[in-house]
């Protein structure tokens, strides 16, 4: 199901409105076509200033908190601090001529409305690093016994239990990101 989130844009004064989102519900319903477990962990917020310009409108804002997410190596909770400033522009042209691309403006019968929800879940998208992990060091799962590496040491990787290969790659350097 996806969480729609539309304002009004019709008639904005021209030094632009500003706009708050601070409600945490207002966060959950947006990222739960993420289909994800972002979790808010503390304020988060975005301020946006919409101005109206011939062609479209231009956004300005920054999106700021701090949300828990999955660590990508070890499944546990990672803090995530975000930090996301953006300037953008819709054009009222595109909202007929983008094909398969996400346009967040939509015609109505009085003017123009703006899917805000989704504007912001992207921004959040750009904000998240490419790998989330609980730490730059995070051990992860032992592939073998599936403990935490992080919490508990296992005996899988003794070299008596090693295959012939891993023992042969042993002392080689891999990049671990
Ligand atoms: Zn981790
Ligand atoms: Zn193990």
């Amino acid at each position: 199901m996806i969480a729609e989130h539309w304002i009004d844009v019709t008639n904005l004064p021209a030094h632009g409105r500003e706009f708050f989102f601070e409600d945490d519900t207002f966060w959950q319903a947006v990222w739960a076509e993420f289909n994800a477990d972002y979790v808010i962990s503390g304020p988060f917020a975005a301020k946006v200033t919409i101005c109206p310009q011939p062609e479209g409108i231009l956004l300005r804002g920054v999106l700021q908190g701090t949300i828990l997410a999955t660590c990508h190596r070890c499944a546990e909770a990672a803090k995530l601090d975000i930090l996301q400033d953006f300037d953008t522009f819709e054009a009222y042209e595109d909202v007929d001529t983008l094909e398969g691309e996400e346009v967040y403006l939509r015609s109505t019968d009085r003017g123009w409305t703006l899917n805000i929800g989704a504007l912001l879940r992207e921004e959040l998208l750009l904000a998240l690093p490419e790998k989330i992990l609980c730490a730059s060091n995070c051990l992860g799962l032992c592939p073998l016994c599936g403990k935490n590496r992080n919490e508990e040491s296992c005996q899988c990787s003794s070299s008596d239990s090693q295959s012939p290969l891993a023992r042969a790659l042993r002392g080689i350097t891999i990049k671990n990101n």
